[in-house]
């Protein structure tokens, strides 16, 4: 298809509307440059490009899961994409508004279906009707947010403020084999409230859960026992998940802690070589810092509730910390939304961010 650009200056149209230029080297140097850039240009119309994508990573440029994410994102913007191939490290995408469907799509390798969702459902919050997607990958990887973070950390926030977002695990899948699939419906967000998440409200309820496929039972147990000894969580708040569907092995180690206004899940990996001991430790240690801490929004929460916020109606809320993945997303938001995200630090209550909604 010719560039729309083309076709304007041949049609005497008005050019082509400003193209925010983002560079990939920035900050934290990721993915989540990428991602943010294409869930903002789908959800405000403004073409985008990206160059040195995913530069601070080892293996640079698009890999699967990015490449899935982009031609997510320009299906459901029928858009004009350059650049859209694996190892590519420039991209530019131009949307033709954002359009609520079903879309499938599959990343092929372990590569996060969270991180693929991430990339569109900020923007169709905001489309023109309800959407189903099915995206096939990881959605037990690491270095990404697991299903359950996604829907009962991330999704469960908007819900609580009158979002339609519905989550569905039909079949886990662990790195290296992927196979996983979540099929998500997402409805247009009308009369988003701004959100006000300052404290946690008392705790309602914990629970470990030991995924384990195709992997011996005792890992899962080992495991669950190590959760006891730390956090000393009841049989009652710990149990196995051991789902026959799986196309590959895996192991993830999953806890949740409810609370009257946030929920927030740490987990951890089982990886080769590694022992069952040591991953109920990594997560126990994630739970015990939250549980220090008195901000209700950990970090990972913390850059991820920014981009819908900022697209609809904005709120505030305080985060344990600002890690780099969260500054680096700040500057990709104000460069299409200049100056919707401020942060101040709170004296022993980590920092409040404030988000200004395009809605608002
Ligand atoms: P990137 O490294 O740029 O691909 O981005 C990773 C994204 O995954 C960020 O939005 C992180 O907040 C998120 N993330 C990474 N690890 C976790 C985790 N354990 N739980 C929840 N989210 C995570």
């Amino acid at each position: 298809r010719a560039h729309p650009e083309a076709g304007r200056l041949r049609e005497g149209l008005t050019p082509m509307p400003d193209v925010v230029a983002l560079d990939g080297r920035r900050g934290e140097g990721g993915g989540q440059i990428l991602r943010s850039a294409l869930a903002l240009s789908l959800a405000t119309g403004r073409p985008v490009r990206v160059e040195a994508i995913r530069a601070g990573r080892k293996q640079p440029g698009l890999l699967r899961q990015h490449l899935t994410a982009v031609r997510l994102a320009a299906a459901i913007g029928h858009a004009y994409v350059t650049g859209d191939a694996l190892g590519s490290s420039e991209l530019f995408f131009e949307p033709q508004g954002c359009r609520a469907g079903t879309h499938h799509v599959s990343v092929g390798t372990a590569g996060s279906t969270s991180l693929v969702a991430q990339a569109v459902l900020p923007a169709l919050l905001f489309a023109d009707g309800p959407t189903e997607l099915t995206i096939e990958g990881g959605t037990h990887a690491p270095s990404a947010p697991p299903f359950e973070f996604l829907d009962r950390a991330w999704a469960r926030v908007l819900r609580d403020h009158g979002a339609h977002l519905d989550l569905h695990l039909e079949r886990p899948g662990f790195f290296p084999a992927g196979g996983g699939r979540v099929r998500i419906r997402v409805e247009p967000w009308r009369a988003p409230r701004p959100l006000r998440l300052l404290e946690r409200g008392r705790g309602t309820n914990t629970e470990a859960v030991a995924i384990i496929a195709r992997l011996p039972r005792h890992v899962a147990e080992r495991e669950l026992a190590r959760v006891a000894h730390h956090l000393g969580w009841t049989e009652a708040q710990r149990r196995i998940e051991a789902p026959t569907h799986a196309p590959g092995p895996g192991n993830a180690l999953v806890l949740e802690l409810q609370h009257e206004y946030v929920t927030e899940v740490c987990v951890a990996f089982g990886a080769r070589g590694v022992r069952a001991e040591q991953v109920a430790d990594a997560a126990c240690r994630a739970a015990e810092s939250w549980m220090a801490a008195t901000a209700p929004v950990g970090r990972y929460l913390a850059d991820q509730l920014m981009l819908p916020l900022a697209l609809g109606a904005g709120g505030t809320y305080r985060a344990t910390e600002l890690s780099l993945h969260s500054r680096t997303n700040m500057e990709v938001i104000d460069a299409f939304l200049p100056g919707a995200v401020t942060t101040e630090q709170v004296e022993g209550h980590g920092v409040e961010v404030t988000v200004r909604g395009r809605l608002a």
